[in-house]
Order: C-alpha cells, then sequence, then structure tokens
C-alpha cells in the first residue's frame, strides 16, 4: 500500500496544528506546495507527502493598505513570497514583523493563522 499523499484539506487541517508539508513526485521528485492534482514538471499524479521544515527567507512582499472586504479590519498588512529551506516558494501573510522592518531576504518562520475559523499561511519572526 502506497502513502497517501496529503490533499489540500489535510494540508489546511496539519498547517493549522503548525506543519507545513508539501507534496513529492514519485516520478521525478518535484516539490510543490499547496498540493495540486498533477506535477507541473512531468505531469504524474504520483505524489508523497513531504514535511517541510518551515523556515524561508522572504523573496518579495506587498504591503497590503486598502485590503479586500473580508480583511478590512486587518489592513495594513504584509503579504510575502517565501523560499523554503527546501526550495519551494509559499506565499503567506506576515504577522508579528513591524512592516517598516520587513524586507527581502529576511528569515522567517512558518506560523499558522486563523482568521475568522479559517486556516491561512503566515509568516513570522524566525
Ligand atoms: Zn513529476
Amino acid at each position: 500500500m502506497t502513502e497517501t499523499a496529503i490533499t489540500l484539506k489535510t494540508f489546511f487541517e496539519t498547517a493549522r496544528d503548525g506543519r507545513l508539508t508539501a507534496i513529492k513526485c514519485g516520478r521525478c521528485g518535484n516539490l510543490e506546495i499547496p498540493p495540486k492534482e498533477f506535477c507541473d514538471a512531468c505531469g504524474q499524479r504520483d505524489w508523497k507527502s513531504a514535511p517541510l521544515s518551515g523556515e524561508g527567507v522572504i523573496a518579495s512582499y506587498t504591503i497590503i493598505r486598502v485590503a479586500p472586504t473580508k480583511h478590512a479590519g486587518d489592513a495594513p498588512y504584509a503579504i510575502a513570497v517565501v523560499k523554503l529551506r527546501e526550495g519551494v516558494s509559499l506565499l503567506g501573510r506576515l504577522v508579528g514583523i513591524p512592516l517598516d522592518k520587513v524586507s527581502v531576504g529576511m528569515l522567517v518562520r512558518f506560523r499558522p493563522l486563523v482568521i475568522r475559523n479559517e486556516t491561512a499561511v503566515g509568516f513570522g519572526p524566525a
């Protein structure tokens, strides 16, 4: 029996517990996060779960000053693309870092965010 790779649903369930998990292609070794149906690199569907350290650096970021209605009360906040140590990138909200201190290359660590009962990806100081 092969190990069942995580789905988008279990990705957010384990994220809520503070664990970040990618999927790794059993054919070509490509890492993807969050989970998707088919491998971008080889088109196969042969995923294994791959736990991640949750550590990475900010590759780029945007400060949201006018947020979508749902998050209006939260603005301003920063959304960053974080390149994780394992080589995959993930979009998340920055928490616990003053907006004027945010910079590309800054070391951050995954931190689950629960916003109105929905789990979201966050990154805080490493
Ligand atoms: Zn592949």
